[in-house]
């Protein structure tokens, strides 16, 4: 029945007002979607693989709205809007550190690769004064290790 509710809440061609008299529900128009419950969704969690969950959204919410799906698994909240605060769920650290790290690898290779270049422009911003003694040194001691 409640699985009905929920389709029929969905489509628009149903009347609230019906739907709450036809499934006998006792409340109002607004608050009956803060009563019913989130629904599982074909798309799986892309970080554990348990189904995912989905809040109904309000109908008067626009097709851009974020569509409140969740992994009730490993609590990731899967984004539907770039505008939303991201994620912060162990799954998209994993990822984010991940991706620094990569970065990271990317921007030393680039520097081994150039290390010349990358002396010319370290041994200038030493004798401009724009980098101490200490830092130069350090970044010098890492080139060398490279
Ligand atoms: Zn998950
Ligand atoms: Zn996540």
């Amino acid at each position: 029945m409640l699985y009905m509710v929920i389709e029929k809440y969905k489509n628009k061609e149903y009347r609230i007002i019906d739907i709450l008299s036809e499934y006998n529900i006792n409340t109002s128009d607004s608050e009956l979607i803060k009563i019913l419950p989130a629904f599982m969704i074909e798309e799986k969690c892309e970080y554990c693989g348990s189904n995912l969950y989905q809040k109904i959204s309000s109908r008067s919410a626009s097709d851009l709205a974020e569509k409140n799906i969740y992994c009730e698994y490993c609590g990731h909240i899967v984004s539907t809007n770039i505008f939303r605060k991201k994620c912060k769920c162990l799954g998209c650290q994993n990822k984010k550190n991940k991706e620094i790290e990569k970065k990271k690898q990317e921007i030393l290779k680039l520097i081994i690769n150039n290390e010349s270049y990358f002396r010319e422009i370290l041994k200038d911003a030493y004798n401009r004064g724009r980098i101490s003694e200490n830092i130069y040194n350090s970044i010098e001691m890492i080139l060398f290790l490279c």
